[in-house]
Parts: C-alpha cells; structure tokens; sequence
C-alpha cells in the first residue's frame, strides 16, 4: 500500500519554479533516491514531501490523509510521529552519550527517560553500534556518527524515513557501509526510504531512482537491490 504521495507538487520562490508539478508514490518498505542536477529541486521536493517546506499547489499524502493543509502544531507532531529524519552531518548533540541521542524523539513523545534509553539501546546492535551506547558523537567516526542518526531517526518507527545527503560526508567505503545499512534496517523495520544524494553508488542500493530536472521528474528507474 502507498504510505506517501505527492500529487502534482508545485513550489515558487519568487519567480522560481522549485518545483513544477511533481507526482511521486511511496510504498511500504520502498526505497526512493532522488537524484538530478544542483538547483533541481531535490531539496524543496524531500522537504515538501516531509511536511517541513508547505507546497504551493498539489497535495502531500500520508496513508491517504492530506498533510500539506494541516495546521503547525498537528504537522509538527506528524512529522515526530510517523517521519523519521537523517540528514548530512551536525544533527547529533555533542553533549549527550550516543543512547541518549537516540532516545531523544521519544522523550519528546513523553516516554520516560528510563524507558526511552532503554528502547534507544535495542537499536545499537542492528546497526553494529554494540559498545558505543556512552560514547558522546565527538568520540565517533563518521560512519559511527551517521549510523547513530539512523537509529535516532527509526527509534520511534516511523513509516517514513527521509534521508538528504546521508553519506555526503563519508568516504566511498564507509558511505557503502552505512547506505547499506540504512536500507536494510529502514526496510526490516517496515518504513519506507526517501532519500536524496548526489552519488549514484549510494542511490543504487534503493529500489527506484526518481530523476529530477528544473523542478520535473525527468526520469524514473527500477532497480532490482541485490
Ligand atoms: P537541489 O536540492 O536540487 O540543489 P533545491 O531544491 O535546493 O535544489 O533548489 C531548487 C531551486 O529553488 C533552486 O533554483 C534554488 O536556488 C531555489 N531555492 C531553494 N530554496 C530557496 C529559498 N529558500 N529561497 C529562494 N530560492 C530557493
Ligand atoms: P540542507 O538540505 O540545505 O542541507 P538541512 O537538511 O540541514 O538543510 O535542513 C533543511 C530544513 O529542515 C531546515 O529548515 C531545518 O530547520 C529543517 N529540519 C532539520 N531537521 C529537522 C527535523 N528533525 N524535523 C523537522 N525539520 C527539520
């Protein structure tokens, strides 16, 4: 079943057309790479379709309920609920050990904090985090520090993952390791992927790859993931 749409997506700034009149679906446990040139409007679509940048013509659906027209406050505890969020690098805080990082979006869902670092520890394993659980994100690799943000971004298990530029800022081998993880682990949890990058190495490990071109998609593949 689709757990998100985007129905001919249409974003101006001014007189640019970010996006004009975009169609994508999401399944459940799909993976979908947005790639295409700088300026395109990867971005604004992974932020429209996100619920965090409102389009200006179109509709943005989760499991066929409307987001684009929802108020702040209920869009904002959508996207806590039911998105789950990874993004280049910077988004983990310096001064909480890598378990409290992780348990962080259910304490602001009101689970105690016991019980939320509890939850977040069952996350370390899956993604060969074992031992790291005290450690502060300034005693981490990068790859280390990208896979805590993964498991910060399925603690609450989301139906949605939303991924810009996960592995920007890792090295080739260490970008294979965390995309691979990050589509292995979003998949068994049952969300979906939507993510953006550059590298087409990283966008071939998900399932469909969206082309994008001044604010169009302007090509569309299947991709059979080993
Ligand atoms: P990409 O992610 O593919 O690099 P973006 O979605 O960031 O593309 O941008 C698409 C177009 O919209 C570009 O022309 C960009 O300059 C413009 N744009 C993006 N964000 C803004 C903004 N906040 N204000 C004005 N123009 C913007
Ligand atoms: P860029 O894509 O230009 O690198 P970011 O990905 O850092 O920028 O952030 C893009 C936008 O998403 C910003 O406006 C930021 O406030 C917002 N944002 C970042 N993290 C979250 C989050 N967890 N939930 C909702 N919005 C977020």
């Amino acid at each position: 079943s689709i757990v998100l749409a985007g129905h001919g997506l249409i974003k101006k700034y001014g007189s640019t057309m970010a996006l004009s009149g975009v169609d994508v679906e999401v399944r459940e446990r799909d993976s979908l790479a947005i790639m295409g040139p700088s300026g395109s409007g990867k971005s604004t679509l992974l932020h429209v379709l996100a619920g965090i940048i409102r389009p200006d013509g179109g509709q943005v659906l989760v499991r066929d309920e409307r987001i684009d027209n929802l108020g702040e406050n209920r869009l904002s505890a959508l996207r806590r609920k039911r998105f789950g969020f990874v993004f280049q690098f910077g988004q983990l805080l310096p001064e909480l050990p890598a378990e409290e990082n992780v348990a962080l979006p259910l304490m602001l869902e009101g689970v105690p904090r016991k019980a939320a670092v509890e939850r977040a520890r069952r996350w370390f394993a899956p993604l060969g985090l074992e031992g790291l659980e005290g450690r502060r994100p300034g005693q981490l690799s990068g790859g280390q520090a990208q896979r805590v943000a993964i498991a910060r971004a399925l603690v609450v298990e989301p139906d949605v993952v939303f991924a810009d530029e996960p592995t920007g800022a890792l090295d080739q081998n260490t970008s294979t390791e965390v995309v691979q993880l990050l589509t292995s682990v979003t998949r068994s949890q049952g969300a979906a992927l939507v993510m953006v990058t550059h590298d087409a190495d990283v966008a071939a490990h998900c399932h469909r790859i969206l082309q994008v071109r001044d604010g169009r998609i302007s090509g569309h593949s299947q991709y059979t993931v080993a």
